[in-house]
């Protein structure tokens, strides 16, 4: 079965390899060289002075990140089943929460952002999105930190970057704080977050020490120290070190981007032409969403059946009417012809369209112009 859900992607042999090396005790210089190498690679990689590692899948992040940057008060963006997290833990703690929720397909708003801060003078974090992944969409987040920054310089901004580190180059000049998990673009096993700070967020996660077992002081003490607080996931860890070693292989962070955007760009385009419709008003480069609420259940079901190809479906109320085709991670491009050849099979199956060859011949064409 080939795994082409937006999380988790396929761990890679290579990396599996190096994730069955024999147990390392966590408190040895062997597995703090790993930690000291990890960690180096990280931060050059999200462009931010810190970064922490935590044994939890990415809601855990999410959570100390709520707890240790909202002093007030938060404003959660919720264009999805994600930025509804960001409010659920809020409300799971008796923070004060405002939310600017808006239909799955669509992104919020500059100026949304910018006036809801104007508005209400208790808000003091941030929490968003880059990628809102229940549908696929890409929020302007850049442009947003930016402009809220230069309005109200000390809010705090909290980035959910997990389907977007490694996909895509971010602009961390004014993110606080930059949340990902292992089993996005890593292409790991879940159980590692990771959070990236900016020099105010470690300060404000010294001054506030929040919490216990997601306590960022707690963390920032020994992780600057090459250890962690408590056991770190030393096997997801050896594996992300693997990671780095098979980027640079591959030509480098800059090159799997490029890489990435086009196999994104071009399954759109492939998709678009087999007269199917895109989710997302902004598709962020992760995935592929399509629409089709009459046919998308009985698509996904063929896909599998037939193809052994293994998509996601949605959640909640778009359970059975989108499909989401994974682009994050190290995925070669016959893998993403292949998957779209399945799926103008699949359609000529539901008796929806008559098989020409379309998907490939305009996916193969444009990822090799994009490339160029
Ligand atoms: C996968 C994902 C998460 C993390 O969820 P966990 O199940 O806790 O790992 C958070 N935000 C986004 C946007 C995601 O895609």
């Amino acid at each position: 079965m080939l795994l082409f859900t937006p999380g988790p992607t396929p761990v890679l042999e290579s990396i599996r390899n190096a994730m069955s090396e024999p147990t390392l005790h966590h408190r040895t210089p062997e597995f703090e060289a790993i930690f000291a190498r990890v960690r180096e690679n990280l931060k050059k990689l999200l462009n931010l002075p810190e970064v922490l590692m935590l044994a939890s899948s990415g809601s855990g992040a999410m959570e100390a990140c709520v707890r240790t940057f909202t002093t007030n008060k938060v404003l959660v963006v919720n264009s999805g089943k994600f930025g509804q997290r960001f409010a659920k833990i809020a409300q799971a703690y008796d923070i004060p929460c405002t939310q600017i929720e808006h239909s799955w397909d669509t992104p919020v708003s500059v100026e949304e952002v910018l006036e809801a801060f104007r508005a209400d003078s208790a808000l003091d974090c941030l929490c968003m999105q880059v990628c809102e992944s229940a549908g696929g969409l890409r929020h302007p987040i850049e442009q947003i930190a930016k402009e809220l920054k230069a309005l109200k310089p000390d809010v705090m901004i909290v980035a959910d970057a997990i389907t977007a580190m490694g996909v895509e180059p971010i602009d961390t000049t004014h993110i606080d704080a930059l949340i990902g998990g292992s089993q996005k673009a890593f292409m790991l096993p879940p159980g590692l977050s990771i959070i990236a700070l900016s020099q105010k967020a470690i300060n404000m996660a010294n001054e506030r020490d929040v919490g216990f077992y997601f306590n960022l002081k707690t963390e920032l003490k020994n992780q600057v120290k090459n250890t962690t607080a408590w056991t770190a996931p030393t096997t997801i860890i050896q594996g992300l070190d693997k990671y780095f070693e098979l980027v640079e292989e591959l030509g480098g962070i800059d090159r799997i981007y490029a890489q990435t955007r086009a196999r994104a760009l071009a399954s759109n385009e492939a998709m678009r032409a087999l007269g199917l419709k895109l989710y997302p008003k902004t598709p962020a480069l992760a995935m592929s969403t399509i629409y089709d609420e009459a046919n998308a259940s009985n698509l996904r079901k063929i896909l599998k059946n037939d193809f052994a190809l293994n998509a996601a479906g949605g959640q909640d109320h778009l359970k059975t009417s989108i499909i989401r085709f994974n682009h994050m991670g190290l995925i070669p491009v016959y893998e993403s012809a292949w998957v779209l050849n399945a799926l103008e099979l699949a359609l000529q199956k539901a008796g929806l369209r008559t098989f020409d060859g379309t998907a490939n011949a305009v996916f193969l064409h444009k990822y090799y112009e994009l490339l160029q």
